[in-house]
């Protein structure tokens, strides 16, 4: 990659145009790990020459969260720091926008109590409540872009020296990201364009359920009356469009939050907290997990379903044809942001509010009775495969074809 900086400038360009759609006299919050700082970098330039007021970095490093799990007094667990969360909330009551670099060694937690990961995350998810309620009301635009680090590199590919396989790694992202086409913010436009095709479709047709089935997948998910399938971007209050993950193939929806029954198999391993998950299993009655199994990392699926009432549940039901950019990689990413856009999903934990008419004005107690879920957490797991095929189920009983074989149905 002769142009390498030529790319990750467009990289940084794309995040800032399509991903947040920055605004003049915005601030921008970037919140990136220390090994991202060329990155960072590029991102500052083309947000100061978009009319930004202030970039903000909020530096971090996960060799710091090792050390504090391994070295850390028990108690501090349960404990997350008030100032952190506050912080997030007045910047996002002024209007700024969040760009997370995501750059993770997925292997990082692996010999980490996984009781002491759950119980973090519960206090984090408790002390960011009321962040993650203004992005869920849409009151700010935030995006989420990724860059290799040299152990998750090497992860995905394990025949690769670092220098290579990070090489390999960049590669691949600006593949999937559509940085590697001549204009990368027009192949976006391109991109959403069909993606609104599809939920444009699905939102007039108003299924009453959809019936997935594969081996060792028999599910019936029942959608909640006046669902909203979203994809690709979504506006803010002030209509502005902006795109919270990149890549994104996914249209999603909420399911009826008491409406799902059956069995269903993931089909790609679950990298939760550092940690992961193979090859599970969870049985449905009446939308809650009465059952459940995993190859391996068991204990890692039980912290996470044991979480809090909500956990218990699914709040998403995502769809992504096999045949799509990061699919046709025939990479496993360990990184849900890549690997939940190659496939058909669910998620533990919460739903979106935008899911469901008027949901963004909605309190918990008004979600939860439109049958949406409420959770501090949200976790995606992968059920699509080639064999994977769905049918939307009208009102009236009767049966169509939304995928085949893994694809969109003709
Ligand atoms: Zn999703
Ligand atoms: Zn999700």
């Amino acid at each position: 990659m002769n142009n390498f900086n030529e790319l990750l400038q467009k990289y940084a360009k794309l995040a800032v145009k399509t991903g947040v759609n920055i605004q003049e006299n915005q601030t921008l919050v970037i919140n990136a790990p220390i090994t991202a700082k060329d990155f960072v970098r590029a991102i500052a330039k083309e947000a100061y020459s978009s009319g930004v007021i202030d970039v903000h970095v909020d530096w971090n490093d996960e060799e710091i969260s090792l050390i504090k799990f391994n070295y850390a007094n028990d108690n501090v667990f349960d404990h997350f720091p008030d100032w952190k969360a506050t912080s997030k909330e007045s910047l996002a009551n002024e209007g700024a926008a969040f760009l997370s670099i995501s750059a993770s060694n997925p292997d990082l937690l692996k010999n980490v109590d996984p009781k002491k990961i759950a119980r973090t995350r519960k206090a984090q998810g408790k002390a960011m409540e009321g962040f993650k309620t203004i992005l869920n009301k849409g009151n700010v635009r935030w995006s989420i872009v990724s860059i290799p680090t040299d152990e998750w590199a090497m992860k995905v590919f394990p025949n690769l020296n670092k220098d290579d396989a990070v090489k390999k790694l960049w590669e691949n992202i600006f593949t999937v990201t559509r940085v590697d086409s001549d204009d990368p913010v027009k192949a976006w436009d391109n991109h959403i364009n069909l993606i609104k095709c599809k939920t444009d479709l699905l939102n007039k047709k108003q299924f009453k359920s959809l019936h997935f089935k594969s081996t060792g997948t028999d599910l019936v998910i029942d959608l909640p009356k006046d669902h909203i399938w979203v994809g690709g971007g979504l506006t803010d209050h002030k209509d502005i469009y902006y795109i919270p993950n990149m890549p994104t193939e996914e249209i999603f929806t909420t399911p009826l939050k008491t409406g799902v029954n059956g069995v269903v198999s993931s089909t790609k391993p679950l990298n939760y907290g550092g940690n992961l998950i193979e090859n599970f299993t969870l049985t449905f009655k009446d939308g809650r997990v009465v059952d459940y199994s995993a190859e391996k990392g068991y204990e890692i699926l039980k912290g996470l379903i044991e979480t809090d009432e909500g956990s218990h549940y699914i709040g998403e039901v995502a769809l992504v044809p096999d045949n799509s950019p990061i699919s046709n990689t025939g990479l496993i990413f360990y990184n849900t942001l890549f690997d939940e856009n190659a496939s058909c999903h669910l998620a533990i934990g919460s739903s979106y509010p935008i899911c469901i008419k008027d949901g963004t004005t909605m309190n918990k107690q008004q979600l939860e009775e439109h049958g949406l879920n409420t959770s501090i957490t949200h976790v995606d797991f992968m059920i699509g495969s080639k064999e994977l095929s769905i049918e939307g189920i009208t009102e009236s009983g009767e049966r169509m074809p939304i995928f085949t074989n893994g694809n969109w149905s003709k």
